[in-house]
């Protein structure tokens, strides 16, 4: 005890000409000690030192604002230097406030009497909890109702499901917010919107490329409400996935099929809609199975591949072993994008499902839809063949996130994105007019 306490002190020495405003804090309790130390009274007196595990965009100041505590009491506890390289899943001890408590962000024009009226609370309260003025975008104290997390306003709640990631599947991140927002994510190296059904819970969907390298990325999300904008820094762990290898080798009738500059003249055209996002959502989550019986799978999705020797990739979708004519039915509405036989796809359909979600159907005997027919989930749109450059009869099933070719199974698992509440996405919204206010 004794040589903590001079450890404490020698802190006091060490650290008062750098942080002049330490001094007249309050120590904090020693670290790991079940002692209780007497605290000056502050505004907002903290009193319990517990451990909590930073999630990802909550904020340090976020926690010592609402703690009431000094950031430099804070931070010795905790024996930071830099609290900026502290990052999601790191432990920090945290005084926790003694009464309940909301954290706001300060809009222009608030002033602490007029968030006294808006909010109920007597004015000498909110007083007492911001006894300095306000200013736009810093954090407002106000009783009651305690925040389970400490996310910058307007944020109440954020996951990012599965994580990690195996490349080539999809990630879900959604955020709730206090009131109606509108966001955009960039992510390697793309930039999305967020989608929402009211405007309250939003939503991005990350479709991360098999041919991704593995390793540790950030999910820049811009966050824009009533004038106020917010970036979150949220981490992405991809991981490499188990992926095989197949060589295929056509009959010689297929050979002049198997031409690299046939290939990528296809994969150019495909790319114009690949970029296709429509705000509104046809898909409910799971989708439906793209035939009309469960049948196996005779090529997975993201497996490297070599034709002959001839022409290498990677196997963009999901092959079912199916027999020609088989129905292929949409596994959520939407609208078709394209249907026409291209030469190594054979005959093709796009169904466009909104939110970046686009599915694809590759090889078929026979499309029974038109460009811009919507369709309904359940609805036959085609027929299993073994056209284009295709060795038996099957149905090749692509499906794109935000234009990358991701791994379809993904989307019919009811367990997918298990930590995330699907409930809303279970079901297909019900229009509701909002307005987001754009920044000024
Ligand atoms: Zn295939």
């Amino acid at each position: 005890m004794l040589r903590r306490l001079l450890i404490i002190l020698l802190l006091y020495g060490v650290l008062s000409p750098v942080l002049p405003a330490f001094a007249q804090e309050p120590a904090p309790p020693a670290r790991g000690g079940a002692q209780t130390v007497a605290i000056a009274a502050s505004p907002v007196v903290a009193v319990d030192w517990k451990t909590h595990v930073l999630q990802p965009a909550e904020t340090f100041a976020c926690l010592v604002q609402r703690s009431g505590m000094s950031w430099e009491a804070v931070a010795q506890h905790n024996h930071l230097l830099n609290p900026t390289q502290l990052s999601a899943g790191m432990a920090v001890t945290m005084p926790l406030p003694t009464r309940p408590q909301t954290v706001l962000a300060a809009h222009a024009q608030d002033t602490r009497l007029s968030l006294a009226v808006q909010t109920g609370r007597a004015l000498w309260e909110v007083i007492r909890y911001n006894p300095d003025p306000l200013h736009v975008g810093g954090a407002v104290l106000l009783p009651g109702a305690e925040m389970q997390n400490c996310f910058p306003y307007p944020l109440v709640n954020l996951s990012l499901t599965p994580q990690p990631l195996v490349r080539g599947k999809t990630a879900l991140l959604s955020l709730e917010t206090a009131e109606p927002a509108s966001c955009e994510a960039t992510y390697l190296g793309q930039t999305e919107p967020c989608y929402t059904d009211d405007g309250t819970h939003l939503y991005v969907l990350l479709g991360v490329s098999a041919l991704s390298d593995a390793g540790d990325y950030e999910i820049v999300v811009r966050l824009i409400t009533d004038g106020l904008e917010t970036f979150l820094r949220v981490p992405l762990k991809v991981a490499a996935g188990r992926y095989g290898y197949q060589v295929i080798n056509p009959p010689a009738a297929l050979n002049k099929l198997m031409d690299a500059a046939l290939m990528q003249g296809e994969i150019d055209y495909l790319a114009n809609w690949r970029v296709i996002r429509t705000p509104e959502r046809q898909w409910q989550f799971p989708l439906d199975f793209p035939l009309p019986q469960k049948v196996s799978v005779s090529a997975d999705y993201g497996d490297r591949r070599s034709y002959g020797g001839l022409v290498n990739g990677y196997h963009s979708g999901v092959d079912y072993r199916a027999w020609t004519g088989l129905s292929v039915v949409a596994p959520a509405g939407g609208v078709v994008l394209l249907t026409e036989k291209l030469e190594a796809r054979g005959n093709a359909i796009l169904i466009d499902h909104g939110w970046g979600l686009v599915t694809g159907y590759w090889h078929l005997s026979q499309s029974n839809v038109k460009v811009g027919q919507h369709v309904q989930r359940g609805d036959v749109i085609g027929k299993v063949g073994n056209t284009g450059l295709s060795t038996g009869s099957h149905l090749h099933w692509e499906v794109w996130v935000n234009g990358v070719s991701v791994d379809g199974k993904q989307w019919l698992a009811a367990d997918t994105w298990a930590q995330a509440d699907l409930t809303a996405l279970s079901v297909l919204p019900v229009a509701v007019p909002f307005e987001v206010a754009e920044p000024q």
